[in-house]
C-alpha cells in the first residue's frame, strides 16, 4: 500500500497504546520503514536521467531487505533506542511492521492479475518461502482508496477527541491549528 495508508494503519491501530507522543510517532513511522528498501528507485531514476551505467536497485532490493523478520527486528531495536517506554514501543513497532506486511499482502498488486507481490519473510537470508495471497488487489485499486479515506476519518475523529494529530510530528503549530479548526467544525466531544 502507499506510505500514507501504511502510516494511517499504524497510527490508528497502535497510537492509543502508547502514552508518550514521541513513542506514538516512532511506532507509526516504524510502519513506513519497510519501504525504505524501495529507495533504490531514486538512484535508478538518477542514473537513467544522467546517462550513467544503468542500475536496477529497485527491482533488486525492494521487498528483499525491508519486508521480513530481520527488518522487523532491526526496526524494533531502532525504536527501542529512541523511545521513552522502550520495551512497549519496541514490541508495538514490531507489530506495526507486520501490519505493513499484511497490508502489502492484501493490496499491492501490479497492473495484471499475475502481478502479485509476495513477501519473503526470511529474506535477505533466504527466499525459499514466499508468502502471497491470490486475492491481492491492485496498489491503485479502489479498496486502498476506501481504506485510506476511512482511516483518515478515524484518525481525525480521534484527533478532535485527544487534541493531538499525527501532524504534530511535522509541526506543533500546524497541528494546533488543525485541531482548532476541526473542533470548531465538529465539536470537541464528537469522538468520545
Ligand atoms: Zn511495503
Amino acid at each position: 500500500m502507499s506510505p500514507i495508508t501504511h502510516f494511517l494503519v499504524g497510527w490508528s491501530a497502535l497510537e492509543r497504546a502508547l502514552p508518550a507522543r514521541r513513542d506514538k510517532a516512532l511506532v507509526a513511522l516504524a510502519g513506513l520503514a519497510p519501504d525504505l528498501d524501495g529507495l533504490g528507485i531514486v538512484v535508478d531514476f538518477a542514473t537513467r536521467t544522467l546517462g550513467l551505467p544503468e542500475t536496477n536497485y529497485y527491482q533488486d532490493f525492494h521487498r528483499l531487505f525491508g519486508h521480513g523478520l530481520a527488518a522487523a527486528l532491526v526496526i524494533a531495536l531502532a525504536v527501542a533506542a529512541l523511545a521513552t517506554a522502550r520495551r512497549r514501543a519496541a514490541v508495538l513497532a514490531f507489530v506495526s511492521v507486520h501490519l505493513h506486511f499484511a497490508c502489502d499482502l492484501v493490496g499491492s498488486r501490479g497492473n495484471g492479475p499475475e502481478d502479485i507481490w509476495g513477501i519473503w519473510y526470511f529474506a535477505p537470508f533466504s527466499t525459499a518461502h514466499e508468502i502471497a495471497w491470490s486475492g491481492q488487489w491492485p496498489l491503485v485499486g479502489w479498496q486502498n482508496m476506501a481504506i485510506t479515506a476511512v482511516l483518515l476519518v478515524v484518525v481525525l475523529r480521534r484527533a478532535v477527541a485527544t487534541g493531538y494529530s499525527p501532524l504534530a510530528i511535522v509541526s506543533a503549530r500546524a497541528d494546533a491549528a488543525l485541531i482548532a479548526a476541526l473542533r470548531a467544525r465538529f465539536g470537541r466531544h464528537s469522538a468520545r
